[in-house]
C-alpha cells in the first residue's frame, strides 16, 4: 500500500502539535517552500524555546564567572550552574548532586574515565570488553588505554537482528576482565541493551560497567540508581540541551579515589609549589571556567524533559517509530538494518542498489534531513557488511505526518535513482 493512503494522525495522548510548536527551527522551509522534516535527532536534537531563552538570560543578565567573585553577578551565575546540576541529578536519580559532573560531551566523559578511573584499575594482560555495536567515543577511548596498559580489548558480539548475544556473555566476562563499557542504546540500529543484566552480571565479579547513556538520556526515564551503573555518561545537545556540554555521573567512592582529569584552576584545595591538593567531587574534575550557559541550559533541558508526561512521550515515540517502521519496509528495494525487539528512536535502512550518501542527497532536496554513513560506528558496520546505512531518528515531536513525507521521499528515490 503507497505510503500516503496510511493514516496521519498519532493514535496517542500525547499532544505532540503543542510540543512541536516550542521548538523554533522545526517552524522553517527549506528550499524553496518546502516544510523541513528533521529526522537527525541521533546526531543532534533541536532546542526549545525554554532551553534558547534560559541561555540567552544567563548573558543578558546573569553573565559572570562561577565559584570565584563576591559580586552579585557572579553568586546569580553560580547559583543557576549549581542549580542545574541539581535537575540534572534529579534528572537521572543521581544520590547526590556532587556525583554529576559537567564535562563536554559523551566523548568527553568517556576520556575521562579511561584516563582516570581506567588507568588505575586496567593493568597488563587484562581484559576490556565492549559491545559490538559501540559508537567509535566508546571504542577509541578503550583501545588507547589498553594500547598504555598492555591490556586486551573483547568484543560482545550482536546477532543478525542487532541484539546482544547474551548468552555468550560467560566467554566474553572472565577472570581476566577489568571493565566494561556498554552502549544503552545503539545509535545505529536503535537497540534497547539489557545494561541491566550485563551491570549485574558483571557486579557478581567485581568488574565495574561504564553505560553511554548518549541515546538512552533522550528516549528512556534513567535511574543511575537503579541500574547500579558505576558510571554514567550523557550529552546535552542530544536531549534538548545544548551542545559542547554533558554528564558524567560517577558511584561516589570511585569519583572520590579518581585522579583528577586535568589540572587548573577551580579544581584545588591548595596549591603550592612543593605540592597541590585537590577540591572535592566534582570540582576536582571541572578544572578552568566552564561552559556555563551549556550548564545552565542543561539544566532547563533536564526540567523541561521531566515536565513532560514521559509515558504518555513515549507511547508516542514508541507508535511513530513503529509506523515509520512499517512505511519504510514496504518500499521495493530496502532493507531494515537493526530489528530487534527492544528498539527506540532509530531506524537505519539501505537499499539494494544506492549508495546511501545518494539517498540522502535526494532526500535533503525533498526537505527531509537524514544521516547518512557509518554514524561512528564502523565495526558494526563492518559486521554487516555495509559501508554505510541511511538513519532517520525520531525524537518526541516527530509524527505520524514526518514518517510519510519519509516514505514519499523513499518512493521518489527509488523512482529517480533506482
Ligand atoms: N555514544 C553514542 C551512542 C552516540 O550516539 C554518540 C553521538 O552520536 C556519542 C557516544 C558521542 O557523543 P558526543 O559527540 O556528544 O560526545
Amino acid at each position: 500500500m503507497p505510503a500516503t493512503t496510511q493514516p496521519t494522525s498519532d493514535t496517542t495522548s500525547f499532544d505532540v502539535e503543542a510540543f512541536r510548536a516550542q521548538f523554533p527551527a522545526l517552524q522553517q522551509e527549506v528550499y524553496e517552500d518546502t516544510p523541513l522534516v528533521y529526522l537527525d535527532n541521533a546526531a543532534t536534537s533541536q532546542k526549545p524555546d525554554a532551553v534558547i531563552e534560559r541561555a540567552e538570560r544567563y548573558y543578558r543578565r546573569e553573565n559572570s564567572n562561577v565559584h570565584r567573585g563576591v559580586h552579585r553577578l557572579s553568586q546569580d551565575a553560580t547559583e543557576a550552574y549549581e542549580s542545574a546540576r541539581k535537575s540534572i541529578a534529579r534528572f537521572i536519580n543521581a544520590p547526590a548532586p556532587e556525583q554529576v559532573i559537567y564535562t563536554k560531551g559523551t566523548t568527553e566523559g568517556l576520556n575521562l574515565v579511561a584516563n582516570t578511573f581506567g588507568q588505575k584499575r586496567v593493568g597488563a594482560g587484562d581484559e576490556i570488553l565492549l559491545t559490538e555495536m559501540e559508537h567509535h567515543s566508546n571504542i577509541v577511548p578503550w583501545q588507547m588505554l589498553a594500547e598504555q596498559v598492555g591490556a586486551e580489548i573483547r568484543v560482545l558480539p550482536v546477532t543478525d537482528r542487532g541484539v546482544l548475544q547474551m548468552d555468550r556473555l560467560a566467554e566474553y566476562l572472565t577472570e581476566d576482565t577489568a571493565l566494561v563499557a556498554v552502549t544503552h542504546v545503539s545509535n545505529t540500529l536503535g537497540t534497547i541493551n539489557p545494561v541491566k543484566d550485563l551491570i549485574d552480571a558483571a557486579h557478581a565479579v567485581d568488574v565495574p560497567v561504564v553505560v553511554d547513556g548518549a541515546q538512552s538520556a533522550p528516549h528512556l526515564p534513567v535511574d543511575v540508581q537503579a541500574l547500579d551503573a558505576d558510571f554514567f555518561v550523557f550529552s546535552g545537545h542530544k536531549m534538548f540541551g545544548p551542545t559542547g556540554i554533558g554528564i558524567l555521573y560517577g558511584k561516589r567512592e570511585h569519583l572520590e579515589a579518581m585522579p583528577p582529569y586535568q589540572g587548573g584552576g577551580d579544581m584545588i584545595d591548595r596549591v603550592s609549589f612543593d605540592e597541590t591538593t585537590y577540591d572535592a567531587p566534582p570540582h576536582k574534575f571541572e578544572a578552568g571556567t566552564p561552559h556555563i550557559e551549556g550548564a545552565i541550559g542543561l539544566g532547563a533541558a533536564a526540567e523541561f524533559i521531566m515536565d513532560l508526561e514521559w509515558s504518555a512521550v513515549q507511547a508516542h515515540e514508541d507508535d511513530v517509530l513503529a509506523y515509520a517502521t512499517e512505511q519504510v519496509r514496504a518500499i521495493d528495494g530496502i532493507r531494515l538494518i537493526g530489528t530487534a525487539p527492544e528498539k527506540t528512536s532509530v531506524l537505519s535502512f539501505v537499499f539494494e542498489d544506492i549508495h546511501p550518501y545518494d539517498a540522502g542527497t535526494f532526500l535533503d532536496r525533498l526537505g527531509i534531513a537524514v544521516r547518512t554513513g557509518h554514524h561512528c560506528t564502523q565495526p558494526l558496520l563492518k559486521r554487516y557488511g555495509l559501508p554505510g546505512t541511511i538513519r532517520a531518528s525520531f525524537a518526541a515531536y516527530n509524527t505520524r505526518a514526518d514518517a510519510n513525507r519519509l516514505a514519499e521521499g523513499l518512493h521518489r528515490t527509488r523512482e529517480m535513482l533506482g
